[in-house]
C-alpha cells in the first residue's frame, strides 16, 4: 500500500524479491500484476499450485489502501494470512471465528490504514456493516477467489457468492479480480456476468498438470480393483479415494484396513472432530488414505498427494479436473485413477432428474455429464481431452501420459454390433436396461426374456459373437456416442435417439474399442 502507478514493472519484481522472496514471475503473473496494479479489472484462470495469489497480494501492496480478498475457505484465509505476516506484510481475518473485541480491532487497522490486506468471508462483506466499513476505508482492489463458486451450473455453487456482485454496483472505481482453478466456457462466462467482468480481459493459463497419469477403468468388483491398483502401483503412498455415499465410503474404508492399509473415513456424517482428527493425520502423517465424500480436499494443501482415485462418476469434467487435481502438487509422478460402469450413468441421471433444478439447469447439468462419459469412453488421449474441454490445444495430440497413450485400445469396426444392439433395444420397446438386452442378444432364455415373449424376437441370440462384458463395453460407448440413452424415469431402460438412425441405416460410421479380458485394466504396472 504505498505507491503510485509509476515504475510499476520495476517495483513490483523488487516487492517480488523482497517480499516474497522469489526471484521471478511465473506464466501470467507479471502480466496480471500490471494490470491489476494500474487499476484494471480481470478473471484469472489458473490451476491449483498455479500462483493466483500472488496476482492479488502484489497489487495490494503496490497500490495505495488495503486489498480486500473474498475467500470462502477459512482454513485457507488463515494460512494465507500466516504466511504473509511471517513476510512481514500486513494481513488480517474477518470471519466468524473472531470474537467481537478482535474483529473491532480489525476494523479500526483496515480505517486508519494499517493493513495491507483483508481476508473476508462473503457472508461477512455482504453485512451492511461491512460494506459501509468499506466506505469509509481505502481499497485497493478486491479480490473474488474461488470465483467458480457464483456459478449455479457448478459444482461448487455457493448462493452468497451471488451477491458479490454488489462489489461492482457499490465500488464500481475499485479494481476487481476474479481468480478460479475451474472454469469451463460456461462457468468462466458467468463469473463474468455475475461480476461485472465482461469486456475485462481473461488470463488463462495452461491447466496441464502433466505429472498426473489418467486412468479410467471399467469397474467390476470395485474395491478389489482399487485394492490391486494401490497395492501394485501406490503402496505405502497417501492418497484419496472419492465415493458418492457415506455408507460406501465406510465400507471402502473397512475394505482397504481390512488389506492392512491405513484408510481414514472422512464425510459430513461423521462428528467435527473426528473428520479434523481424519483429516489432521492424512496431512501430517506418511502413507494414509483418506476415503471421502467430495466434501473432503477443498482448501487442503499437501504436496505429495500420490494418487486420487474414483470408485464414482463425478458429475462433470470440471469436478473431475479438480478432484484428481489434488495428486502431485509437489511435481512428482502420481495417478488419478477412476473406475466406472453404465450404472454410473444411470445413477449421476437420476440425481439430476430427481433434482429440484430448474430444466434449464437439468440440461445443463445432463451436458456436462455426456461430456465426462465421453471422456471415460474415449480411446483417445485422455489428457487432450481434458484440456480440450477447457478450450485448451496441446502442441502433441497425444500425452505419452495416460492409459490410452500408454497402451493404445485397438478400434475396430463396430457397425453391425451397434445395429445389433440398437434394434435390439427398438425390438423390445425400449423399456429395458443393459442386463434384459445383453441376455436377449446372447440368447438367453431367462424368466424375463420368455415372460416378454422375447425369445420369439429375430434379435435373440443374434449377439452370440460377443460375451456379456463385451456387449456392456459397446453399451456403454454408445451411449457415450449419443446413441443410446438411459432414461431415469424408466429405471435406466434405454431408449434410441436421433443419432440411432443413421446408425441403424448404415449411414452412420461407428468404430468401438476392441475389448479383451484385460484391456482395461492394463495401463502399466511400474511403480510410479
Ligand atoms: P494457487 O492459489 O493458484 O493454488 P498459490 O498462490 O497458493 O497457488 O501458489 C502455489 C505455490 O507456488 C506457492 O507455494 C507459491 O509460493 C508458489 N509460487 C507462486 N508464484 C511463484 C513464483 N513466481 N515463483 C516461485 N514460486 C511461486
Ligand atoms: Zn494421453
Amino acid at each position: 500500500a504505498r505507491n503510485g502507478e509509476t515504475g510499476i514493472a520495476a517495483d513490483a519484481l523488487s516487492v517480488l524479491n523482497s517480499v516474497f522472496g522469489l526471484p521471478g514471475f511465473r506464466g501470467a503473473q507479471e502480466e496480471i500484476v500490471r494490470h491489476v496494479s494500474c487499476g484494471g479489472n480481470c478473471l484469472v484462470l489458473m490451476p491449483t499450485g498455479g500462483g493466483k495469489s500472488l496476482c492479488y497480494q502484489l497489487p495490494s501492496l503496490l497500490r495505495e489502501g488495503c486489498g480486500i480478498v473474498v475467500s470462502p475457505l477459512i482454513a485457507l484465509m488463515r494460512d494465507q494470512v500466516a504466511g504473509l505476516l511471517e513476510a512481514g506484510v500486513k494481513a488480517a481475518v474477518l470471519n466468524s471465528t473472531l470474537t467481537y473485541e478482535e474483529a473491532a480491532a480489525v476494523e479500526a487497522r483496515l480505517i486508519s490504514g494499517d493493513l495491507d490486506l483483508l481476508y473476508v468471508a462473503p457472508e461477512r462483506l455482504l453485512t451492511p456493516r461491512c460494506l459501509s466499513l468499506l466506505d469509509r476505508a481505502k481499497i485497493a482492489l478486491f479480490a473474488i477467489d474461488e470465483a467458480h463458486c457464483v456459478s449455479q451450473w457448478g459444482h461448487d455453487f455457493r448462493p452468497e457468492y451471488i451477491g458479490l456482485s454488489v462489489i461492482s454496483e457499490r465500488f464500481p472505481d475499485v479494481p476487481r479480480i476474479a481468480l478460479t482453478a475451474t472454469a469451463d466456457e460456461l462457468t468462466r462466462k458467468e463469473i463474468a456476468e455475475r461480476l461485472a467482468l465482461v469486456g475485462a480481459p481473461h488470463f488463462v493459463a495452461s491447466f496441464d498438470r502433466p505429472n498426473i497419469r489418467y486412468e479410467i477403468v471399467e469397474k467390476q468388483n470395485a474395491p478389489a480393483q482399487l485394492k490391486t491398483f494401490i497395492s501394485e502401483r501406490h503402496a505405502g503412498d497417501a492418497g484419496i479415494v472419492y465415493c458418492l455415499s457415506r455408507a460406501k465410503v465406510e465400507d471402502t474404508a473397512d475394505a482397504l484396513t481390512a488389506a492392512g492399509m491405513v484408510a481414514l473415513p472422512y464425510h459430513a456424517g461423521l462428528d467435527a472432530a473426528t473428520r479434523a482428527r481424519h483429516q489432521d493425520r492424512f496431512i501430517n502423517e506418511d502413507g494414509i488414505v483418506i476415503v471421502a465424500t467430495i466434501a473432503f480436499g477443498m482448501g487442503i494443501d499437501k504436496p505429495d498427494v500420490r494418487f486420487v482415485a474414483h470408485l464414482d462418476l463425478p458429475k462433470s469434467i470440471e469436478a473431475y479436473y479438480q478432484e484428481t487435481g489434488r495428486a502431485g502438487r509437489d511435481g512428482k509422478p502420481s495417478s488419478a485413477w477412476m473406475a466406472y460402469g453404465l450404472s454410473d450413468i444411470v445413477q449421476q441421471r437420476r440425481m439430476i432428474d430427481e433434482s429440484n433444478g430448474s430444466d434449464a439447469f437439468k440440461r445443463v447439468s445432463i451436458g456436462k455429464l455426456d461430456a465426462l462419459v465421453a471422456l471415460a469412453e474415449t480411446a483417445n488421449c485422455r489428457r487432450t481431452r481434458l484440456l480440450g474441454y477447457f478450450g485448451e490445444t496441446q502442441g502433441s495430440e497425444k500425452c505419452g501420459n495416460c492409459d490410452n497413450c500408454v497402451s493404445p485400445p485397438t478400434l475396430r469396426d463396430g457397425k453391425v454390433i451397434a445395429q445389433k444392439l440398437l434394434s435390439c433395444a427398438y425390438r423390445t420397446g425400449q423399456r429395458f436396461g443393459a442386463m434384459h438386452l445383453i441376455d436377449v442378444l446372447v440368447g438367453r432364455e431367462t424368466e424375463r426374456v420368455k415372460q416378454f415373449g422375447h425369445d420369439k424376437l429375430s434379435v435373440f441370440g443374434v449377439g452370440r459373437e460377443l460375451n456379456e462384458k463385451q456387449w456392456r463395453a459397446a453399451l456403454r460407448q454408445l451411449v457415450a456416442m449419443g446413441h443410446l440413452r438411459p432414461d431415469t424415469e424408466a429405471f435406466g431402460a434405454l431408449k434410441l435417439t436421433e443419432s440411432a438412425r443413421g446408425v441403424l441405416k448404415g449411414e452412420t460410421a461407428v468404430m468401438l474399442r476392441e475389448e479383451t479380458p484385460t484391456s482395461r485394466n492394463r495401463a502399466s504396472r511400474t511403480k510410479s
